[in-house]
């Protein structure tokens, strides 16, 4: 069975960009972002879907992800706002299995910017994905804005 690469960046396996950790979750910014400071928030422990969660794992998601959020909106690049979003299933686009919320900053007059960013992501996937460097400098910023 293919290995899971969220599971490989919660044992320390695969290079991350993290913003926040704690007992139950990670988050990290995402290596093929739609927008600018996009981030995911992951359940440590692996499941595939949010009715596989505990209770107490599923709330604390949404609570990380509402923290995450308000310190993207706070953070440099100042986005307008953003989408909580969460892919629970194959048919619904969901390419890693294993549980995660998506952060999606949204930015003033970027509707054809994020359609090009979907439309370019294969590219983007072929190139390894955004520069570590970039993506450990939005890291740092969000964080300081926790
Ligand atoms: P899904 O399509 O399953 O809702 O979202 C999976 C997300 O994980 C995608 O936005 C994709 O860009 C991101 N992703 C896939 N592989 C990696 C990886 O190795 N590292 C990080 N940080 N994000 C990843
Ligand atoms: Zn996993």
């Amino acid at each position: 069975m293919k290995p899971c690469i969220f599971c490989e960046i919660v044992a320390q396996q695969a290079p991350a960009s993290i913003v926040y950790e704690d007992d139950l979750c990670l988050a990290l910014m995402d290596i093929f972002p739609l927008r600018p400071a996009h981030v995911l928030v992951i359940n440590k422990r692996h499941a595939q879907y949010v009715h596989e969660l505990s209770e107490q794992e599923r709330n604390h998601l949404f609570m990380v992800g509402n923290k995450i959020s308000l310190a993207v909106r706070q953070s440099r690049l100042q986005p307008l706002a953003v989408h909580f979003n969460i892919n629970d299933g194959k048919a619904a686009h969901q390419t890693v299995p294993h549980v995660h919320l998506h952060i999606l900053p949204r930015y003033k007059h970027d509707s054809l910017a994020f359609v090009g960013s979907l439309l370019a992501k294969p590219l983007l996937m072929l190139k390894g994905g955004a520069s570590r460097e970039l993506l450990n400098e939005q890291a740092a910023d969000i964080k300081r804005c926790l």
